[in-house]
């Protein structure tokens, strides 16, 4: 029983508060929910078209069949990634809010838009959440990807295997692709009690953003080395590449 989780869920129910994503005064009908329904609109899928592969919005002109510079890199076992939103206000308020400020009661709105998302992945997946460090998730609580992968994995009716460990590589504020790619290489691996669940079985890797692709990369390999047959990521936010300016923080 994690009484500090519990006791923020207690709080979350009786404190008055503003909206998640905007800080507005929730009107009295919407009082159950954390986000405001102007928000909720605001939430919006990435734009058409995307990459086949990592789902990343092309640029306008772009042709479609053209080699994808986003997920070129990223090793073979990760097949795919898909996410439910664009990193953009609301969502990366919402992002922050799970991630930092203890807002776990958020999953589940955050999670149920991941649930929506089309996965085409055959056979019976499991959802493996991407950790966190154990330092930081000793200071926050929990792993947000595991609050995600909670609510992913009972709307899709599929096994959650918490099957990762990670021993470094938990900031990546401000880094580049390439000193990313360099921090959370070899940051995974497979947890010896999960290797015979997660042999020759295909992963839905559960995280809260997307943005290079580094870590999921690094947990794609860790699994394959574990004996997953793919990986394909499901992500709630996804950052884009270009233009946003969204790409610095939140990283993940
Ligand atoms: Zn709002
Ligand atoms: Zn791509």
């Amino acid at each position: 029983l994690n009484l500090r989780a519990l006791a923020e869920d207690l709080l979350d129910l009786f404190l008055p508060r503003g909206c998640l994503g905007c800080g507005d005064r929730i009107s009295p009908e919407e009082e159950e929910s954390l986000v405001c329904g102007r928000c909720r609109t605001l939430l919006r899928c990435p734009p058409a078209p995307r990459c086949p592969r990592c789902d990343v919005p092309f640029g306008t002109g772009r042709p479609r069949e053209a080699l994808c510079l986003e997920c070129e890199s990223w090793p073979e076992i990760l097949r795919s990634a898909r996410a439910a939103v664009v990193m953009e206000p609301p969502a990366d308020a919402l992002v922050h809010a799970l991630k930092y400020d203890g807002w776990r009661s958020l999953g589940s709105l955050m999670g149920r838009r991941m649930a929506e998302v089309c996965i085409q992945v055959s056979g019976g997946p499991l959802i493996v959440p991407v950790p966190t460090t154990s330092r930081r998730q000793r200071v926050r609580g929990y792993n947000q990807a595991t609050v995600l992968a909670q609510v992913v994995s009972k709307r899709l009716e599929l096994p959650l295997v918490d099957g990762l460990l990670r021993s470094h590589g938990g900031t990546q504020v401000r880094a580049g692709p390439r000193e990313r790619r360099e921090k959370v290489a070899g940051a995974f691996r497979v947890v010896s009690s999960a290797r015979s669940r997660i042999r020759g079985r295909d992963v839905i890797l559960i995280d809260d953003v997307l943005t290079t692709g580094a870590t999921a990369s690094s947990a794609a390999v860790a699994l394959g080395e574990g004996g997953a047959g793919s990986v394909h990521l499901l992500a709630f936010a996804r950052a884009l590449p270009f233009g946003s300016g969204k790409r610095r923080a939140l990283a993940g």
